[in-house]
């Protein structure tokens, strides 16, 4: 039996979407309501980074048509996102003022950008990326813009750059730090991504801080600890917090994201779930609790969480794996990093492929790929099985090989 409060979700997202359409593919016939701030239709947010930019008019990125959740009984309001939560009465409450029961009351409010804390900084002509609306003011603003200036080296930014330099553009990347996805890629990967930036004609400043935006009213120029630079157009992606206020405010666990168990429920309350990028979670491949932002992490939570809404509990326990496209470089992440592994670089059968693969105490852990979509698949493969791949294992190899291998000896486990 489903309460008539049913199941209310805070946030339009990948992930709160991937948790709609889990419950109701799983079975469950309770009310389902999702509160969304934009007035969009749920979207994917991966292509306004990557391609919508050649078309700004024409970027069709639903992730359904509006008729699936009508179909499917799903109440879906939009503009008018949930300001507060009341844990002791089981409701929401909206900017409207509207209250919404629950039964279960799932968060998936994903993150915010960080505001580029410079003077000039809202100046016409400095934008963010996040949302549908800022992906159409960049797609806009560059038809015409030839002096774009970058802020961050960081995924945001180098996809952006590669849709700039196509744009016909002249590109900087600003990088406060010494290199580019400095967290998030190895040093030895990024060494090649940056020279294929380079030779794609986009110039990147390392070591490099932004002191000002300047210009009459609209961006005219970047001033930075290293120079001035022209500009007409600014893009920054210098890194995105957790939506967790909302959790915070009505008292629940939080450490920079809402902290829950291994099936994702609030430590405090397990009525309340947390998905996506604003939720900290224990993972198998973690040593610590881990807050991911992606699209992998935010679908199979979501579809987790509706799962075991639905009356199919189970820990989460997806292999995090994660893709950026830059221009001509596809580059693809399996598995999970940290600074003190060991990395080791090879080159694929094609000039442009390239893997670095990380060890830990002998154990692959995390494989990065340039332009190698086989290898990052082997990963996968690999790395969510648990016999280990040992570094002998890829002398004058590659996972593509040992797997097959593996497959063909009848290694199951
Ligand atoms: P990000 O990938 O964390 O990169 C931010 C970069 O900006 C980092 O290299 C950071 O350096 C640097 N930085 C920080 N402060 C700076 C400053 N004042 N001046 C210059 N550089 C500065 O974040 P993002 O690119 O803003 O992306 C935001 C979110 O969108 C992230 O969750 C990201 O994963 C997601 N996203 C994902 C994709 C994809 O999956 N392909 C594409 C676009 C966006 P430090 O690391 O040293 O702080």
């Amino acid at each position: 039996m489903t309460s008539a409060a049913g199941v209310v979700v805070v946030g339009g997202g990948q992930a709160g979407f991937s948790v709609v359409s889990t419950l109701r593919s799983a079975g469950y016939d309770g009310p389902v309501t999702v509160l969304a701030d934009e007035h969009h239709l749920p979207y994917q947010r991966p292509p306004l980074s990557k391609k919508a930019h050649t078309d700004p008019e024409g970027i069709h990125v639903d992730l359904v048509p509006e008729s699936f959740y009508r179909e499917r009984d799903i109440d879906l309001r939009l503009g008018d996102g949930v300001t507060a939560l009341d844990t002791a009465a089981r409701t929401v409450v909206t900017g409207s003022g509207t209250r919404v029961p629950y039964e279960h009351l799932v968060l998936a409010t994903g993150a915010r950008n960080r505001r580029l804390p410079v003077p000039g900084a809202s100046l016409d002509g400095v934008h963010a990326l996040r949302s549908l609306d800022d992906a159409l003011a960049i797609g806009r603003a560059l038809t015409t813009a030839r002096d774009v200036v970058v802020i961050g080296g960081g995924f945001i930014g180098l996809e952006l750059a590669q849709v700039a330099v196509a744009r016909g553009a002249r590109v900087t990347v600003v990088e406060l730090a010494d290199r580019l996805l400095s967290r998030a890629v190895s040093p030895q990967l990024q060494e090649h991504l940056r020279e294929r930036h380079e030779s794609s004609g986009v110039r990147i400043l390392t070591g490099t801080a932004v002191k000002a935006i300047d210009g009459a009213g609209r961006v005219e120029r970047v001033v930075t600890d290293r120079g001035v630079l022209a500009a007409d157009l600014v893009v920054y992606g210098i890194g995105a917090a957790p939506r967790d206020e909302l959790a915070r405010d009505a008292g629940l666990v939080v450490d920079d994201g809402v902290i829950v168990d291994e099936q994702l429920r609030s430590v405090s309350d397990p009525r309340i779930s947390a998905v996506g990028d604003c939720a900290r979670h224990p993972h198998p491949h973690a040593d610590g609790p881990v807050r991911l932002e992606s699209v992998q992490n935010a679908t199979d939570q979501g579809a987790l969480v509706g799962r075991r809404i639905a009356g199919s509990p189970a820990p989460y326990r997806s292999l995090p794996w994660f893709w950026s496209d830059q221009g001509a470089v596809k580059l693809q992440i399996a598995g999970l990093r940290a600074s003190t592994d060991e990395v080791l670089v090879a080159e694929g059968d094609a000039p442009e492929r390239l893997a670095a693969y990380a060890f830990r105490d002998d154990r692959l852990v995390a494989v990065e790929t340039l332009n190698w979509p086989a290898e990052h698949l082997a990963a996968r493969r690999l790395l969510e099985r648990p016999v280990p791949v040992r570094a002998a294992d890829l002398a004058g190899s590659t996972l593509g090989a040992l797997a097959r291998a593996r497959r063909t000896a009848g290694v199951r486990a």
